[in-house]
């Protein structure tokens, strides 16, 4: 039976489920609170007109085993283009000792049975307290998976050594050639009007017969609703009736990353790199885009609360700038023309994604994206093992479709 649903928030989560939606023959219209579609995902000339300068001031990296993503954009003749480096090796500076990114990995691989064999609710602190060998390298992976879950290693599973995100092996990367947006926009173009933009939506009851979406002091009705928008807004949403204790509690103990990126035109066009600097928790990279040249732009990432206090990033560019000249003397740095992107203080984010902690207990994967009654849930941090990741907020976007597809 065809269902009218509305689905709130146009990200990766939202537009795969109402593509899916459509797709199966049910009324879709998706509300989106900001002016563009993306969310997280948010590709931008670095310098405008110049097409060579497309910059993520969200996410970035097309990982392992991102077929969902590479499968739509195949289907809207987007391609994934080669980084030209790997994410995943990074070169250490500034560790208390000099330790090499070839020791880094030998310790990861020696660290992995032990790291297999620990509860999940163990921290990354407390496994290498326990397990570490080599202090040095030691400090690196701990500074490689606070940067990318973007929080700290006394909140972080010791199982995020076992994952592929804070992986050490010299796996291939891209980014979809012309910005990791345009899966979003196609998306978007795709569901025509559908597709609502300056949309919010500021209230959600749901009852027997149907759910309400207040947006702009308009009542929406349809069958049922998909709420994808990121996790700490969901928890502040008026939701009627509001979610249950026990899924409240679930969502309270994922890890909520904090991140923020800087973008720096260069003079010259460098070569490839990957650096990380391990005291300050951020790392530097240089990277071939869809052209196959190597953009001339220094792409930095930094990842945890402490992190981005070193930095200061929230009074603007300049102490990261300062450390950057310092960490890549090799690279000409424009500094005047850089861009720094916050998420902490977007107020359709006010986080970057969430992540394997070690507060999570056994279930509470299922729990986070159970339905409450016409309520279904998306979005990255509903995505299990695929959570904090664009791939995951596609599938998540998908598997609620199905969800509601079948509950039609
Ligand atoms: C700095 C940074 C770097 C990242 N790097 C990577 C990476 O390299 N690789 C990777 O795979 N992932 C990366 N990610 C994570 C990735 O961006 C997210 O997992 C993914 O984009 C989340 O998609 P989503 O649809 O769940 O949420 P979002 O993209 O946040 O979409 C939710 C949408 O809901 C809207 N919304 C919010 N509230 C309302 C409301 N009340 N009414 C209507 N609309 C509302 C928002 O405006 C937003 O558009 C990164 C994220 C950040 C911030």
């Amino acid at each position: 039976m065809t269902q009218r649903v509305v689905v709130v928030g146009a990200g990766f989560a939202g537009l795969a489920c109402a593509d899916r939606l459509v797709t199966l023959g049910h009324d879709v219209t998706v509300l989106e609170a900001r002016d563009r579609v993306g969310g997280r995902v948010w590709s931008q000339e670095l310098i405008a007109g110049d097409a060579d300068t497309v910059i993520e001031r969200g996410a970035e990296f097309v990982l392992e085993g991102y077929t969902v993503m590479r499968e739509i954009g195949q289907r809207f003749g987007l391609t994934p283009a080669p980084s030209g480096m790997s994410y995943y090796v990074r070169d250490p500076r500034n560790a208390s000792a000099p330790i090499t990114a070839e020791q880094v990995a030998a310790a990861a691989r020696a660290l992995r049975p032990a790291a297999e064999n620990v509860p999940r609710e163990t921290s990354l602190r407390q496994f290498l307290d326990a397990h570490g060998s080599n202090p040095a390298a030691d400090e690196v992976l701990a500074a490689r998976a606070a940067i990318s879950w973007a929080a700290s290693e006394e909140l972080l599973s010791a199982h995020v050594l076992l994952d592929s995100v804070a992986s050490v092996q010299p796996l291939p990367t891209a980014r979809m050639a012309g910005g990791n947006q345009g899966i979003a926009k196609a998306l978007a173009a795709h569901l025509g009007e559908r597709v609502r933009t300056s949309a919010p939506v500021t209230s959600v009851s749901a009852d027997d017969a149907g759910v309400e979406a207040l947006v702009d002091g308009t009542v929406l009705r349809a069958d049922r609703v998909v709420i994808a928008i990121p996790l700490p807004l969901l928890e502040l949403l008026d939701l009627r009736p509001g979610l249950p204790d026990a899924q409240r509690e679930a969502m309270a103990r994922l890890v909520r990353g904090h991140a923020a990126k800087l973008h720096v035109p260069l003079a010259q066009r460098p070569s490839t790199s990957a650096v990380i600097d391990v005291r300050r928790r951020y790392w530097c990279w240089t990277a071939t885009d869809g052209s196959g040249l190597v953009q001339p732009i220094a792409h930095c990432f930094s990842g945890s609360s402490g992190a981005l206090a070193g930095l200061e990033v929230s009074a603007g560019r300049a102490t990261w700038l300062d450390a950057l000249g310092r960490l890549r003397p090799d690279l000409d740095l424009r500094g005047d023309d850089a861009l720094l992107s916050t998420w902490d203080d977007d107020p359709w984010a006010t986080f970057a994604y969430s992540g394997p902690g070690a507060a999570t207990r056994p279930g509470d994967e299922e729990l986070i994206r159970t339905p409450i009654g016409r309520v279904h849930l998306a979005g990255e941090h509903t995505a299990g093992d695929w959570a904090g990741l664009m791939e995951g907020a596609l599938r998540s976007g998908i598997r609620a479709a199905d969800e509601v597809h079948a509950a039609a």
